[in-house]
């Protein structure tokens, strides 16, 4: 990373003379970065009408960012109010990728000022918020917590941006979890990747992959159901059902608030890669699930889902129509819609298994997200050594279960 900072730091110091030399209005009419947290206004045009100015910000770096995370309290709820109100407005998704300033600095994340997080139990839904909060004011400039929209019950459903790569719209990554409000180690574990990834910058292939990607990661789609610990949101419906696929109209999906909501995030960043994690079964599961016919990347999907399960200590994978039919799933909307390398990783055969076993599940998931990144940045250039998808029989224990009505539980 400090070696791009370096070269990406010889650069700016040339544009900072030519710009100078231009004139030094040019200068001070960037001068004041947008703090990523506040910022979803004009910073674009700002910002992409003239890349000089994300280096002439670099010299004031420091001290913006100190007295960024001075505000950022204030900041918390001015991101809350403005999503919350248009969560229908691509403005506000928008401003998660606008970490334009700052992290050309040579500031380095302090593990030191992260808050501490621990998996003795599982959390609430105010900890979860709480900690993303927290985790943005410790890395101004650097993280935004955001909000995508809200649920059927008003709850907030948010997210952090992670963006350390000091390019303003890089290759995106996202992480979500939640789409069952009762597969609760589907939504911890996510907040151990980031705790993870966050201390251990230095280790070399976390730090090839974010400094490459910027990682959005989304903890709880579904905040009514995780706080009824129920599988539907607030009137029973399946998220994981409300999606558009192939040769479906799109104006009768996302017929959920909570789907809908994540849709603009969906739509406005061009993510390369999604997991979404569920439990009741141990699994990588790929597109399509509305379909039994292979994807032209089946290859691609196979190689990356076996790096993920290999890392997880996972057997089952397959293509997600082999375990059962269904319609609408997550993975088959942001693949056919945004060619994104997308997969259901599922966790545990527990949905919520006890509290002691959560720590177990949160290393797992983190080796497994990390070797999610590491396939997909090899695949992303062009590096990916492809193992041809083989025809795969598992025996039923494996495959997700069915309950009383003849619903899979995955
Ligand atoms: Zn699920």
């Amino acid at each position: 990373m400090k070696t791009k900072f370096q070269q990406k730091k010889s650069w700016v110091y040339c544009c900072i003379l030519t710009v100078w030399s231009i004139g030094i209005w040019a200068c001070e009419e960037t001068d004041t970065p947008v703090s990523p947290a506040e910022g979803d206004s004009d910073s674009d045009s700002d910002s992409d009408s003239d890349s000089d100015s994300d280096s002439d910000s670099d010299s004031d770096s420091d001290s913006d960012s100190d007295s960024d995370s001075d505000s950022d309290s204030d900041s918390d709820s001015d991101s809350d109010s403005e999503t919350d109100t248009d969560s229908d407005s691509e403005a506000d998704t928008d401003s998660a990728s606008d970490t334009d300033t700052g992290s050309d600095s040579d500031t380095e994340i302090d593990p030191n000022n992260l808050p501490d997080i621990t998996f003795e139990d599982y959390h609430e839904l105010a900890e979860i918020t709480k900690y993303m909060q927290d985790v943005a004011e410790a890395t101004p400039g650097y993280i935004q917590y955001n909000v995508v929209g809200t649920s059927g019950q008003d709850r907030v459903i948010d997210y952090l941006a992670i963006n350390l790569t000091g390019y303003q719209d890089p290759p995106a990554i996202l992480l979500i979890g939640t789409h069952h409000g009762d597969e609760k180690s589907a939504t911890d574990t996510l907040l151990g990747v980031i705790d993870y990834l966050l201390r251990h910058l230095e280790d070399p292939v976390i730090d090839k992959v974010m400094d490459y990607y910027a990682l959005y990661v989304l903890p709880v789609l579904n905040p009514d159901g995780h706080n009824a610990h129920t599988r539907g949101n607030a009137k029973g419906d399946d998220l994981n059902r409300d999606y558009a696929y192939p040769g479906m109209d799109e104006s009768e999906a996302f017929q959920t608030p909570e789907t809908a909501a994540l849709k603009h995030l969906l739509d406005d960043v061009a993510f390369s890669g999604a997991a979404a994690y569920h439990s009741g079964m141990r699994a990588i599961l790929w597109p399509w699930c509305y379909s039994g016919n292979e994807t032209e990347d089946a290859d691609v999907f196979y190689t990356i889902g076996k790096a993920i399960a290999d890392a997880m200590g996972i057997t089952y994978i397959d293509q997600s129509y082999n375990d059962f039919q269904s319609f609408g799933e997550f993975i088959d909307y942001t693949y056919s819609k945004h060619n994104t390398i997308s997969l259901t990783v599922e966790v545990s055969t527990k949905k919520t298994p006890p509290a002691q076993e959560l720590q177990g599940y949160v290393d797992q998931v983190v080796d497994g997200a990390i070797a999610f990144m590491d396939a997909l940045y090899e695949f992303d250039n062009g590096k990916l050594v492809l193992e041809e998808a083989p025809e795969l029989f598992y025996p039923d224990e494996l495959r997700s279960p069915i309950d009383q009505n003849g619903q899979r539980l995955e």
